[in-house]
């Protein structure tokens, strides 16, 4: 596997099978992660952050949820583990929706039985609401609500380096699903709406590459939800 990096604190790991992408940002001693895929092939994305030593020196790392859906949040037990073992002090964070959805371990919401499986709830330290800051080292991550796709989803927004972490709210020339338990595709109109006019140098979404030309493909996805 070949980590993206995208300079000076990102890199990207491609989801393997149904897995999200994953994210890892990092600045001193202090790491985020951005989703964790379905868990299946976590020690795959370990065995590369560990090779190229991505977490050496870091202390505290914050696992970021996008939403509630379990290729984005099945492996968040087994990374949590991993990182503990290697004595980093690990807390969640999400939206308050999805954090709600993912304590009360709501699998017809999750979707686990897609995959077989049944979510392990973790306990959410932050459990954030639209407008949160999330710091991590001298970083600042700025939460923006974007229900739709589900009701907790969210994107966050890194203002020095202009990267908006999108989920499965955008990708690279569509949008998510809106059928699924919690979605709506009222929701997500308001919620591509609310992206309009935000300074985006790069778009870094849960699947399906990541998008460099952020303007064009807003229009793109405005026009096929009729906006
Ligand atoms: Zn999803």
């Amino acid at each position: 596997m070949i980590p993206v990096e995208i300079p000076p604190n990102t890199v990207m790991l491609k989801g393997i099978g149904w897995d999200s992408d994953i994210y890892l940002v990092r600045d001193g001693d202090e790491a985020l992660i951005i989703d964790t895929g379905t868990g299946t092939y976590w020690n795959r994305y370990a065995e590369v952050w560990e090779r190229e030593g991505y977490l050496n020196g870091v202390r505290r790392a914050v696992i970021f949820n996008t939403h509630e859906h379990f290729d984005h949040v099945g492996g968040n037990s087994a990374i949590r583990g991993w990182l503990e073992r290697r004595g980093i002090k690990v807390l969640f964070a999400a939206h308050r929706k999805t954090a709600e959805v993912l304590e009360g371990q709501e699998d017809y919401v999750i979707l686990s039985f897609y995959y077989g499986r049944r979510y392990e709830a973790e306990k959410i330290s932050f459990k954030l609401r639209d407008g949160d800051v999330l710091k991590i080292g001298a970083l600042r991550f700025e939460l923006m609500h974007t229900p739709g796709h589900t009701a907790g989803s969210s994107c966050l927004y890194e203002p020095g380096e202009k990267l908006l972490f999108t989920g499965d709210t955008v990708f690279k020339g569509t949008v998510g699903r809106t059928d699924l338990p919690t979605g709506s595709r009222t929701q997500l109109a308001e919620s591509i709406r609310r992206l309009e006019g935000l300074d985006v140098y790069l778009g870094l979404p849960g699947h399906g590459g990541l998008i460099r030309d952020w303007e064009e493909n807003l229009r793109t996805v405005k026009g096929m939800l009729g906006l």
